[in-house]
């Protein structure tokens, strides 16, 4: 695949952009970008495990997105099947001797929100900016593009071991990870690799790996009350509402610990059911972080005791549902200096650095874990993209050399392993 296609698989999947669990033209167009390779592809169950899954997008929701899928191109059987079957890929190409597994999980969602429209946003200027209220604001859509040339580039087999693709559904709220960890996708792999685009990092720069960054829980807690006349009989109400304000002002007061770097937000509260009505229910989202993983639950204790106690002290029930969680990573030396070794020979690389921590959370961070919890090694790449905005801003973007940059840099990894 020539860089001129991989440019424009990825302005494709950009102006397509489809938001987590709904990547169903994304997951199609993938599909149809590797046709013909020699390589094994799982879908469906055998890519994911969705049972577990929170606040998957609603039936309405799914329609819109397979509806918006086939507008733009999509085989409507291709739509039909992953919408009804889940979104993510696993692809398995063998090389030619023995050697290890290698497992590359690349994202594929993209955010909700609006893309820039003004002429200075190179992709409006060129056409290529989503205009369906969602928006590649984190570069997944260069992120899948560098999985897809990867599998191209080393279909002529002559590598040691195997490669494994995991096309990911929903990063975007550390979600989808953990659904291909449960149908077991991440087992056997021997060397885990992520690989994302940092806009805030000039194109030419490569990360040998990501380290450190903060392990996360994403809850949303129902609160379930009574309703009753505000005037007439206040007191045979059940104030959800209240319950859940009172939660939100004590999770904001858990203490700071000494051992780790902490965070905690209130999210979104949604409450009540009109101006004279004791609010019945109330849906609370909040996260918790910190740069340790036995904090990060500490956290979460703390928030469970908080939320059972203002229920009790409203007379509600409650309940509270994990929808997204994550890990601290621990990156391996060996496949650190093996990572930095093989961006360091690309002419195109101007700047290696070996780690660096960020402050953000991605579930790439359990599959790293999960491989290493059976012995293997894992690393998270990082390719400078000069991005003008912020990542999730509506003005981000990507120099596409990065695309580039990121697939010679990890064909070089496994062709000298
Ligand atoms: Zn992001
Ligand atoms: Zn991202």
């Amino acid at each position: 695949m020539e860089f001129e296609q991989l440019r424009a698989l990825r302005r494709e999947l950009h102006r397509n952009a489809e938001p987590a669990f709904a990547e169903i033209g994304t997951a199609a167009r993938i599909e149809r970008a590797i046709a013909g390779l020699p390589v094994a592809v799982r879908t469906g169950k055998e890519a994911h495990d969705l049972s577990a899954v929170v606040d998957y997008p609603a039936p309405e929701t799914l329609d819109r997105w397979e509806a918006a899928a086939v507008a733009a191109g999509t085989a409507a059987e291709r739509a039909r099947y992953f919408r009804e079957n889940g979104t993510a890929l696993v692809v398995d190409l063998a090389g030619n001797r023995p050697g290890p597994v290698w497992g590359l999980r690349v994202d594929v969602d993209a955010l909700p929100m609006r893309e820039s429209a003004d002429p200075d946003h190179f992709p409006a200027a060129q056409g290529f900016a989503a205009t369906n209220g969602a928006m590649h604001a984190c570069g997944h859509d260069a992120n899948a593009t560098i999985g897809v040339g990867l599998l191209h580039r080393l279909a002529d087999h002559d590598f040691a071991g195997s490669l494994r693709v995991l096309f990911q559904p929903a990063e975007e709220g550390v979600r989808g990870a953990q659904t291909m960890i449960d149908a077991g996708v991440a087992d056997g792999i021997d060397r885990m690799l992520a690989i994302h685009l940092a806009g805030g990092m000039p194109a030419g720069t490569v990360i040998g790996s990501f380290t450190g960054g903060m392990a996360t829980r994403k809850l949303k807690v129902n609160f379930d009350g009574r309703a009753s006349h505000a005037a007439g009989a206040p007191e045979a109400g059940r104030n959800a509402l209240l319950a859940a304000s009172m939660s939100a002002l004590a999770i904001m007061a858990v203490p700071r610990f000494s051992s780790a770097d902490t965070r905690l937000n209130v999210g979104t509260l949604v409450a009540g059911d009109g101006v004279n009505i004791v609010p019945s229910s109330a849906v609370m989202t909040c996260e918790a972080r910190a740069t340790d993983d036995t904090v990060v639950d500490e956290l979460v204790d703390r928030i469970r005791s908080i939320v059972a106690g203002t229920a009790a002290a409203q007379g509600v029930d409650a309940d509270i549902a994990v929808m997204g969680q994550s890990a601290t990573l621990a990156p391996d030396d060996e496949l650190i200096d093996r990572v930095v070794a093989a961006a360091t020979a690309q002419p195109s690389v101007a700047d290696v650095i070996r780690t660096q921590t960020l402050a953000g959370s991605d579930d790439a961070n359990l599959l790293i874990r999960h491989v290493q919890a059976r012995g293997g090694q894992g690393a998270y790449v990082m390719v400078g993209a000069s991005s003008p905005g912020p990542h999730h801003s509506e003005t981000f973007d990507i120099d596409e050399e990065a695309i580039a940059i990121g697939i010679d840099t990890l064909e070089a990894l496994i062709r000298s392993s």
